[in-house]
């Protein structure tokens, strides 16, 4: 079989019906996966997902092309409510290209359980203690979930601090795990309240606290790009980028921004996978801030030809099985839109999106602004609110931009001059 491209140009100009038309060929996606793409989800499905269910809330899915990620080509389902993300994401994806796309480093999926013993007498015996039972505490977590286990997942380690706080000393028992191709929380969570009993036992004291960590700084992905000089405009561009991103570098009100447009990105794949986004952020912003300051998840270098280097690092968190991702019927779908195999290859693909992102909006700051390309759209959904409609709507959003001006008042003298 032909080897199947990620590289479209004008795929924005295509009616709907022909982009699904293409992610279906490009996927290998059967009629009835076509069909998903305009229906919504089943009522008794949403029941069964949270509580109190009144109906459901849809976001639209658009599709990021070009991606080139170790050498294999990548469409990206983004399901997000930010005009501007999707496009901008192919953009620099297709710049990425000319340089050998995205390389990941994934480590392996080991989540991290914490345990909070409160109370303890002597808390260095006690923490010695716990890791002489190294083993059959492992045991005891590993018993709680066969099937991870033999996956060659599970309980892998056993880690002891000791904290002092307001209310006394605190032993906190970490137990990493190898959670394989989920993300990892139930699992984790199911161990972590069976092993509170012995570690009580062993240690004295009492358990409070027995629950994951979304600091989850022992599955760390990380993914890095090279961006060509010429394309990009010249070495001076080059460095009018280096010079913008410095401030993320060292400026937390600037990063938390940087980093915020990373997640625009990442979170919209987050979503189209049916993984836990809060989950993701909360790791990404808690890595940021490792080293006791908020800096930015990606770095940038000029290398010796002038070309600029993007490199992303950040926890990954998140699941092929188990979660909402296994229930969901279009997250069934976007999974199979990406192809994947495995946790580990989804990982590589959310931190190359967010590098994507991140140089996207950056290289837009230091050359256009963002504005430029986010008046299009901005246009179309001003002109809507001001009651355009069909036709209208571009007709009054091509003034709103001629005119350099995207104001609901002007929209609507607009469609009153065009009446
Ligand atoms: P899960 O329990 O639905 O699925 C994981 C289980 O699937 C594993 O324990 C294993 O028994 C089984 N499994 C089958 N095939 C597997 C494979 N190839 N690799 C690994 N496991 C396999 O889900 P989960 O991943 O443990 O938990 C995810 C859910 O937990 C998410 O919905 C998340 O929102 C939620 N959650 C999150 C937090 C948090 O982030 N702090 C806390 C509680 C719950």
């Amino acid at each position: 079989m032909a080897k199947k491209s990620s590289q479209v140009s004008g795929f924005y100009k295509l009616p709907v019906k022909e982009r699904v038309d293409f992610v279906s060929e490009f996927a290998d996606l059967s009629d009835e996966d076509k069909k998903l793409f305009s229906s919504f989800l089943d009522i008794d499905t949403a029941d069964r997902m949270i509580e109190n269910v009144l109906g459901t809330f849809e976001l639209p899915i658009g599709l990021a092309v070009n991606f080139l990620i170790n050498g294999k080509d990548y469409v990206i389902p983004m399901v997000t409510e930010e005009s501007s993300v999707v496009a901008a994401a192919s953009n620099a994806a297709k710049m990425a290209r000319i340089k050998g796309g995205f390389k990941t480093e994934i480590s392996d999926p080991l989540m991290i359980g914490q345990l909070q013993l409160l109370e303890v007498e002597d808390v260095v015996s006690a923490a010695k203690k716990i890791l002489d039972h190294k083993k059959q505490l492992l045991d005891l977590a590993n018993a709680q979930d066969k099937v991870l286990v033999d996956f060659g997942g599970g309980a892998k380690d056993i880690e002891v601090r000791i904290l002092d706080s307001p209310i006394g000393k605190m032993i906190v028992t970490h137990l990493v795990v190898d959670v394989r191709d989920a993300m990892g929380a139930n699992a984790v969570n199911t161990m972590c309240e069976a092993l509170a009993p012995m570690l009580e036992e062993l240690a004295g004291g009492h358990i409070r606290l027995k629950i994951l960590s979304n600091l989850a700084d022992k599955r760390i992905v990380k993914a890095k790009a090279v961006f060509d000089k010429d394309k990009m405009g010249g070495e001076k561009v080059v460095d009018a980028f280096i010079e913008s991103y410095t401030l993320a570098s060292i400026d937390p009100y600037r990063a938390a921004t940087h980093n915020k447009g990373i997640m625009n990105g990442i979170d919209s794949l987050i979503i189209a996978t049916g993984n836990d986004f809060r989950a993701i952020e909360a790791g990404a912003h808690a890595y940021a801030a490792r080293d006791g300051q908020y800096t930015s998840l990606t770095k940038y270098h000029k290398n010796k030809d002038g070309d600029l280097v993007g490199e992303i690092e950040l926890p990954c968190a998140i699941g092929i099985v188990g979660g909402a991702g296994n229930i969901h019927p279009k997250a069934r779908l976007c999974k199979k839109i990406l192809g994947i195999k495995s946790a580990k290859e989804l990982s590589g693909i959310v931190a190359s999106l967010g590098l994507a992102q991140n140089f996207a909006a950056v290289f837009a700051l230091s050359t256009v602004g963002i504005q430029k390309g986010h008046m299009g759209l901005h246009a179309k959904n001003i002109a809507v609110m001001a009651g355009a409609s069909g036709e209208q709507i571009d007709k009054v959003a091509d003034q709103l931009v001629k005119e350099g001006k995207i104001k609901l008042d002007r929209a609507k003298e607009i469609i009153e001059e065009i009446k």
